[in-house]
């Protein structure tokens, strides 16, 4: 097997974690929840992932992220990784054999426990991505991502290796790795010390099944718009009430599918008025 010479990002892959833990100035944490994303692209990692609150955690060990480049497991003198789709048709497949053995480096020192070690494929094909997934993903150890390319990956390995097909949405990109980042960042900010301010990942959209109400800040009035007053009235209860009510009415108007889900979850009839 052709191992990769080089891994782009913040962590090698295959750096031993010793020597690396000592001369890091700041150490990541043994334990740290971990993503493995093979990609044709590793340079596009870790994008935004690098900025602002995912960013710092980043450069704190608190999450860590490890692209492996499948260039140097295709085949030949031109490493190649996809070849013509079989039956006819546009476009290129992803090898089977040249993605099982970039798994089966990113497999290494992770637990066999699908259940602790996700392996998803970002897929148009997949089961939805939800703050769901989300947060059962941010409860596991790490995840392996495969970023498809082309027309895709040939079926074999998904079903041979027991890979999981996770969608970001009904559309199609071009490449897996914009919908890597959004899966990532989405799980990462539920890890405990991510985000400065932990509340704020309970109280938001999806997190109790309603979206989540309108927000407002100063100028407390802007172009002959006011805030609510409520909001303004320090009164706490009245405040989460008129919150909890804007998010109501919000999910029932915009999504009644989540409004159905949070009635028969709360034993509501979702045909019921709810007005101030
Ligand atoms: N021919 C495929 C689309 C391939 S798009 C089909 O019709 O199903 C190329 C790659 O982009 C895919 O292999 C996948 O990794 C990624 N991709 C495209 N759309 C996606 C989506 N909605 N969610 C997650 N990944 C997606």
């Amino acid at each position: 097997m052709t191992r990769p010479t080089k891994s782009h990002g913040r962590l090698s892959i295959r750096a031993a974690s010793e020597p690396r833990e000592l001369i890091e100035e700041r150490p990541p944490l043994r334990d740290a929840w971990t993503a493995r994303v093979i990609t044709l692209f590793p340079n596009a990692f870790p994008g935004v992932l690098g900025l602002s609150l995912t960013g710092k955690a980043l450069d704190e060990g608190l999450w860590r992220l490890e692209p492996v480049d499948l260039r140097p497991f295709g085949e030949g003198r031109h490493r190649n990784v996809d070849d013509t789709p079989a039956g006819g048709g546009p476009g290129m497949v992803l090898r089977p054999d040249v993605m099982a053995a970039a798994l089966a480096q990113a497999a290494e020192g992770t637990p066999p426990d699908r259940s602790e070690w996700p392996v998803i494929y970002l897929s148009p094909r997949g089961t939805p991505f939800t703050q769901a997934t989300a947060q059962r993903l941010s409860r596991t150890r790490g995840v392996t991502l495969i970023c498809g390319r082309f027309e895709g990956l040939d079926q074999r390995v998904i079903d041979h290796v027991g890979i999981e097909e996770v969608s970001l949405g009904d559309f199609v990109l071009t490449g897996g790795e914009i919908a890597a980042q959004a899966l990532i960042d989405a799980t990462v900010r539920l890890i405990p010390r991510v985000l400065g301010n932990q509340a704020s990942t309970e109280a938001e959209s999806f997190s109790d099944g309603l979206l989540e109400h309108p927000q407002y800040t100063r100028p407390a009035t802007w172009a002959g718009h006011d805030i609510p007053e409520v909001l303004l009235s320090g009164h706490h209860g009245e405040i989460a009430r008129w919150r909890r009510d804007r998010a109501e009415r919000l999910t029932k108007e915009r999504r009644p599918d989540l409004w159905r889900a949070y009635c028969a979850a709360h034993g509501r009839d979702p045909d019921e008025d709810q007005e101030l």
